[in-house]
């Protein structure tokens, strides 16, 4: 097994080598002034990649999906309705979630495919005239198709009706590798983890919740203990948690927070958006198809790639792996066997891509389809280098 190479799933994402080291540390004190350093710079830090003044930034050890249970079981009681499409994988599985809650879940069935569709949400918050309706989940970035929706329209929509719902928002594979922006969106809980746009191992849950969302805590009955943010409060007030801390994940963080301040956001987004354009580039050159139905819909985080009917898209993931040492993602669900991703998140080169996107080819080749050597790898070579050129010429 050859451990250098990048790997190309949506998350876990790539560790930098200083990431590594930063969580790799001795033991310390969670009850000392050592770990405040931590805590705090890691919360503030996260708050500016979420570009917001008024949330309070929770860390939980835990993962995306505990940072789910974190909005719900905070801000909902049983019985409550909750307003969310089902486009993919990762929006069905929190829906899967709500519905364990005892929540009642009004689905909007949406193509695998396809973004969140605005005009519906509008339509059914403003039927909701007597307000059951308590919460609106939007999945940012479906991870399983490759999808961005538009979160911006989600609270247009809402504010249509003047819908007091709150919006909760599953932005586990775009807060930090893509435009977010929690206060200008009205986003009342931002869910994230350690492992995609962050740069660090799984392991943690990073919830940003607003001041709406924290004063619906008063009068939530769902269970909740482990993820209660009022214990939390608690804890950080004390520069503590109520159990013991991820100390490493979280020095981590506090790393990996200033490296994406420092890089810029709107750089790293840009870089994200130029790798993403070299591999639908690429994509395109093979003939093919990617599964995002909308050019507006296309993620700058993963691309998932219709293969041709009767091909199985898995193999060719488990052939990479096997032959190549290189890591793409399968289909899940219903686009399982039919697609495979690309996950082009965290911390990439343009160069890295290039390795991606040449074995991705090489594999494709090697299985039997009609794609000639080097036709991804140059359409992603022009966008590569005239990206380059123009970032060069804007920076003299
Ligand atoms: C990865 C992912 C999740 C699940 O996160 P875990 O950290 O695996 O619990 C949820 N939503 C989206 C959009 C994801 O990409």
């Amino acid at each position: 097994m050859i451990y250098q190479n990048p790997v190309f799933i949506p998350g876990p994402t790539n560790i930098p080598e200083v990431v590594r080291k930063a969580s790799d540390m001795p033991t310390l004190d969670h009850r000392s002034s050592a770990f405040a350093d931590i805590l705090h710079p890691a919360r503030d830090g996260v708050k500016a990649v979420l570009k917001s003044a008024d949330a309070e930034v929770f860390l939980f050890p835990s993962t995306g999906t505990g940072g789910w249970e974190t909005a719900i079981s905070n801000t909902l009681s049983a019985g409550d309705t909750v307003l969310a499409a089902r486009n993919g994988m990762f929006s069905h599985r929190w829906i899967d979630m709500c519905q364990r809650h005892g929540l009642n879940v009004e689905i909007i069935e949406t193509p695998w495919g396809d973004a969140i569709p605005v005009e519906k949400f509008a339509d059914a918050l403003a039927a909701d005239t007597s307000h059951k309706i308590k919460a609106v989940l939007a999945t940012h970035n479906e991870t399983a198709t490759g999808v961005k929706s538009d979160i911006a329209g989600v609270r247009a929509a809402m504010d249509a009706s003047n819908h007091p719902a709150l919006l909760m928002v599953d932005g586990v594979s775009s807060i930090g590798s893509m435009d977010f922006r929690m206060d200008e969106w009205g986003v009342d809980v931002a869910v994230t983890g350690s492992q995609k746009g962050f740069m660090l191992p799984a392991g943690l849950a990073i919830v940003g919740v607003g001041p709406k969302a924290l004063a619906a805590m008063a009068t939530a009955t769902l269970p909740r203990t482990f993820f209660d943010l009022k214990d939390m409060r608690t804890g950080y007030a004390a520069n503590g948690f109520p159990y013991t801390p991820p100390v490493g994940l979280l020095n981590g963080l506090k790393l990996t927070s200033q490296m994406l301040l420092d890089e810029g956001l709107e750089n790293v987004f840009a870089r994200h958006h130029r790798i993403a354009e070299g591999v639908r580039a690429a994509v395109q050159g093979w003939g093919m198809s990617v599964c995002a139905n909308q050019p507006e819909a296309y993620s700058d985080t993963v691309t998932a790639i219709r293969t041709p009917e009767g091909f199985d898209a898995t193999a060719l993931v488990t052939h990479a792996a096997d032959t190549y040492q290189m890591a793409f993602g399968v289909g899940l669900g219903e686009v399982a066997g039919k697609v495979f991703r690309i996950g082009h998140l965290g911390v990439l080169s343009d160069a890295q891509a290039l390795s991606g996107i040449a074995t991705a080819e090489m594999a494709m080749v090697d299985l039997g389809l009609p794609i000639q050597f080097g036709s991804g790898v140059a359409a992603a070579q022009a966008v590569y280098a005239a990206g380059n050129k123009s970032a060069k010429m804007a920076a003299e």
